[in-house]
């Protein structure tokens, strides 16, 4: 029997729930909005959760914590109505600042125990030279709390939710960018909607570096199709959430 037949790849058009990790205000957007935008259209609801508070990334210098943060907000829901996300949550931990993974991981747990996805996206911390700690500490702990959600002894940051909480499953797990991808998804039919999208993070980037990040963007995601029947594609490593412990 093949480990395959045990523990099949989920098909992540199945998802009904989908609940997008992210360590930054543009990552599940620019990695895979493409993707995003074809599981909303396919039904599936779309839930962000937001790890830090984003501030470093803010070009304008001129702005208060407070106003950069209303410019940030301003610009994920803009994008976010483009792409069909249903509900947006923010943990406000310092961007590439000192904080406590634990903690990070009970948030995580508090926010999957109560929105129930049935999949879970979120940044690879596995990347080959990823230098970014933010994105290590938030696949990681987001890979862990997948593990992690049924069993109710390890406590979230909200024991109101752990108490209401009933047992439910978590088909998948998402990983984008990632340099082992499983699947390229064709996004050629979104590519439009997921440019229209990153555009939206006007707070983030100047227009010189947000053209840079769209011609990037578009040469990757030509560049993974390449071989395949389709123009564009994102690559993702789509794994059930048994294959997150012990090599399986
Ligand atoms: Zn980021």
């Amino acid at each position: 029997m093949i480990i395959e037949s045990i523990l099949p790849t989920p098909n992540i058009f199945d998802a009904k729930r989908v609940l997008c990790i992210q360590p930054h205000y543009d990552d599940n957007d620019i990695a895979a909005a493409g993707t995003l935008t074809l599981l909303h259209q396919n039904g599936a609801e779309l839930f962000y959760l937001t790890a830090t508070d984003d501030l470093m990334g803010v070009v304008d210098h001129s702005l208060s914590n407070e106003e950069a943060a209303k410019a940030l907000k301003r610009d994920q829901f803009a994008a976010g109505k483009i792409i069909g996300v249903k509900e947006q949550y923010w943990l406000g931990y310092p961007d590439a600042g000192e904080y406590d993974y634990f903690a990070l991981r009970r948030d995580f747990l508090k926010y999957i125990r109560m929105i129930q996805p049935d999949f879970v996206v979120t940044v690879d911390p596995w990347l080959t030279y990823e230098a970014h700690h933010d994105h290590i500490q938030t696949g990681l702990a987001a890979a862990e709390a997948v593990i992690f959600a049924g069993l109710t002894k390890i406590p979230s940051s909200d024991p109101t939710v752990d108490s209401a909480y009933k047992e439910h499953d978590i088909k998948g797990i998402v990983f984008y960018h990632t340099r082992e991808p499983n699947q390229v998804m064709d996004i050629s039919a979104t590519w439009e909607t997921k440019i229209a999208a990153v555009r939206c993070y006007e707070a983030q980037f100047n227009q010189a570096d947000m053209d840079r990040l769209i011609m990037a963007l578009d040469a990757k995601s030509r560049q993974v199709a390449a071989g395949e029947s389709f123009a564009r594609g994102e690559p993702l490593k789509v794994l059930h959430t048994s294959a997150l412990h012990c090599g399986f």
